[in-house]
């Protein structure tokens, strides 16, 4: 047994399969061994079992925002998240409709390039890489802007991390009676988010994020009166939200090829996302990462970009060394050596690095992890960061 196959072996119940490289990287991530095998065997897109299990995510899901069926339906999309995005945007904003984008990193502003692509109108309160928009700000800017139909606000921005403040923001926008649009993509199931906290109009997630399924499709939580309205609104035939609805809630069927063995994946890791403990159980392991990877590595000297207060259980960004023999590149080959793929900074400002706190790992991992970044730091001659 090597190293890693033995604190495998020895964390939680966490059970991938041994050797294989952690992926430190929010979505796609690191997935369970049931989950993948999960994927072990063909699907007729048409027949009844595999309905049933589409039917049953989609219920799960309006179940785990606390959104009950009359008010809300949730409609998948297949695809990245992004797409999901596009057709909530799509679907979302009227076309003489105005949106206010709260940005602070790549998600936001993909947001407005979105709105570019579909010719919709906007302003935007940008923060830079990794300030959070305040409610103070977003209520003066909507006192001005009366003309605002829709805000849209990125739950935990993962190009930074940061946890923004969802809850104080949506209170001000319902108090402007605005719509709300929530790009809750890295945090849904991860972190609390239910209708009677925050009550959004439209909320985006994916399959390969804090459910801990593969990459293959998206999923947006929309009220029914909303959805109902927008029918002929979208610019795509296959991103239109409310067609797919409507296949869906007549046929059972997606209304073009499902990924069936995202589907079926996805409707596993379900099932062990309730075991864990639903929302609660898997956002007390993943603050635990996130708190033993953040002591262990200012334990070596490196420094986190955010305040703890704005650090989110999903990725922390770490501001890379100032010492002439760190290198991003090698760094990563060390660390891809002993088994562990993180991910690239995505700031514009300074040089840094991102590791994510989601999927299957646990604090055992990320113990192991630390240990992996000094043998990687010792191994490019960076003595002491
Ligand atoms: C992952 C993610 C998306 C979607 O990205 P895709 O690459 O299209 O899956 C959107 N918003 C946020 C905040 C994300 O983390």
């Amino acid at each position: 047994m090597t190293e890693v196959q033995k604190i495998n072996a020895e964390s939680l119940k966490l059970k991938t399969y041994a050797g294989e490289p952690y992926l430190l990287t929010p979505g796609p991530l690191t997935t369970s061994l049931a989950t993948k095998e999960a994927m072990l065997r063909d699907w007729g897109s048409w027949d009844a079992d595999f309905n049933k299990a589409t039917a049953h995510i989609r219920s799960s899901l309006l179940e785990m925002a606390g959104a009950d069926s009359d008010t809300y339906v949730c409609v998948p999309m297949q695809g990245s998240g992004t797409f999901s995005v596009e057709a909530s945007l799509a679907t979302a904003i009227d076309v003489k409709g105005k949106a206010l984008l709260l940005m602070n990193g790549a998600y936001g502003k993909r947001a407005a390039l979105t709105l570019d692509y579909l010719k919709r109108d906007y302003i935007v309160l940008d923060k830079g890489d990794y300030l959070p928009p305040s409610p103070e700000e977003v209520d003066e800017i909507l006192t001005q802007n009366a003309d605002v139909t829709d805000v849209f606000l990125v739950h935990c921005e993962t190009s930074s991390g940061i946890l923004n403040p969802l809850k104080e923001i949506s209170n001000v926008v319902k108090k402007h009676g605005k719509g709300l649009i929530v790009d809750a993509m890295s945090s849904f199931g991860g972190v609390p988010l239910t209708v009677s906290e925050v009550p959004f109009d439209v909320m985006v997630s994916s399959a390969n994020k804090c459910i801990e399924g593969v990459p293959g499709f998206g999923f947006v939580i929309i009220k029914k009166t909303l959805l109902e309205s927008s029918k002929g609104r979208s610019h795509s035939l296959s991103l239109d939200l409310y067609e797919q609805w409507k296949h869906m809630e007549k046929t059972g069927q997606w209304r073009f090829t499902p990924p069936t063995h995202t589907v079926i994946a996805f409707h596993e890791a379900l099932k062990q996302h309730a075991e864990e403990g639903g929302v609660a159980g898997r956002h007390s392991r993943y603050s635990r990462n996130r708190d033993v990877l953040v002591s262990g590595m200012r334990a070596l000297g490196f420094e986190t970009l955010l305040d703890d207060v704005w650090l989110s259980p999903i990725i922390t960004t770490f501001l890379s060394p100032d010492h002439e023999n760190f290198e991003f590149k090698k760094f990563y080959d060390e660390l891809k050596k002993r088994n562990f793929i993180i991910y690239p900074g995505k700031l514009t400002e300074v040089e840094s690095f991102r590791m994510g706190c989601i999927g299957q790992i646990d604090e055992y991992v990320v113990l192991d992890l630390i240990k992996a970044v000094e043998e990687s730091l010792a191994a490019m001659s960076v003595d002491g960061v």
